[in-house]
């Protein structure tokens, strides 16, 4: 049976419905949780979050895939209760957004202590909370080049890849030649790896998304919603029409298969006041009317919000 690993448990692969294939519950910097400007109580980050993951499911969502790693504010027992309580599927990961937001603790890790690390959360659970990570989450640390210490968790993440078949999602794919050597070296298909953020503001112009989906890699247009036309758009807002021709053009070069969607969009910021005016329910109130619009029909709709996350999260064993 296919299955995916979601905070509740593993369930079917054809259970997940339409997904969001890379969001937060809430994303902060290390250590923003001990600044007593940002604290939230229990009752507003619910407050926050709950009529926006009940609006997801009203819409017609099934599965939120909270990209935010370790050491970034992941919350395991607060995703469970959500989940419990909206009917919103939550897959959690394990790795991390890049090696700058890692604590010197795992900073200072070998590769093998990662792997291990990572398989752990994968097949026994994540802490003592009994659930375990559908996906593993390593990215390119400011500065737009790989770092050593982002290699070393590229390849301990390949490497738990290969061992448990939970699939990868990379925060950014710039400088992505590195990456995709230690992917190869590490004998990961690359259909196994969402590279993400290919079509920020700040990034889409350095993303070699052709080449990297020539060679079996699934492209991420994952911050749709980050728009200039918002009242405060953040630093790597593009204009709507701008990404929405990109993603086009992309499908339209026979990419359709690797083609992923989704907001990035935090329902309640750690550390930061987030961007106001955008949640994950951007894919139901615009991208899909946009796409309906350009002349998308429903089965690539389905296709790109069901189809290809269900066959990136399976498991394969
Ligand atoms: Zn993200």
């Amino acid at each position: 049976m296919s299955r995916v690993n979601t905070v509740l448990g593993p369930i079917p692969a054809e259970e997940l419905g339409v997904v969001a294939v890379h969001e937060h519950i809430g994303y902060g910097m290390p250590g923003s949780e001990l600044d007593t400007k940002w604290w939230k109580t229990p009752e507003e980050r619910y407050e926050e979050t709950v009529p926006k993951l009940r609006k997801f499911h009203e819409y017609g969502g099934g599965t939120f895939v909270d990209a935010t790693g370790i050491c970034n504010g992941r919350d395991i027992d607060y995703y469970r209760s959500l989940s419990a309580k909206t009917g919103v599927h939550i897959v959690a990961c394990t790795g991390f957004v890049g090696g700058d937001t890692a604590l010197p603790f795992f900073a200072r890790a070998t590769v093998d202590y990662l792997t291990r690390h990572f398989v752990h959360e994968i097949t026994v659970g994540i802490g003592d909370t009994g659930s375990r990570a559908g996906v593993i989450k390593v990215g390119v640390s400011r500065g737009g080049r790989m770092t050593d210490l982002d290699k070393r968790i590229y390849r301990a993440a390949a490497r738990a890849a290969v061992t448990t078949g939970v699939p990868i999602l990379t925060h950014l794919a710039i400088d992505v030649e590195p990456a995709v050597a230690i992917f190869e070296e590490e004998g990961l298909p690359l259909h196994r790896v969402l590279f993400g953020h290919a079509d920020d503001g700040v990034n889409a112009p350095n993303t070699p998304d052709t080449w990297i989906a020539g060679r079996g890699g699934r492209i991420g247009f994952d911050t749709f919603g980050y728009e200039t036309e918002l009242e405060d758009p953040p630093f790597w807002a593009r204009p709507r029409r701008e990404r929405l021709d990109h993603f086009l053009g992309f499908l339209g070069k026979g990419f359709l298969d690797q083609a992923l969607v989704s907001a990035d969009a935090n329902c309640s910021p750690l550390g930061w006041p987030g961007v106001k005016g955008h949640t994950v329910n951007y894919l139901f109130e615009d991208l899909l009317p946009d796409l309906r619009a350009a002349g998308l029909d429903e089965a690539t709709i389905k296709k790109l919000l069901e189809d290809n996350p269900a066959d990136f999260l399976t498991i394969h064993d």
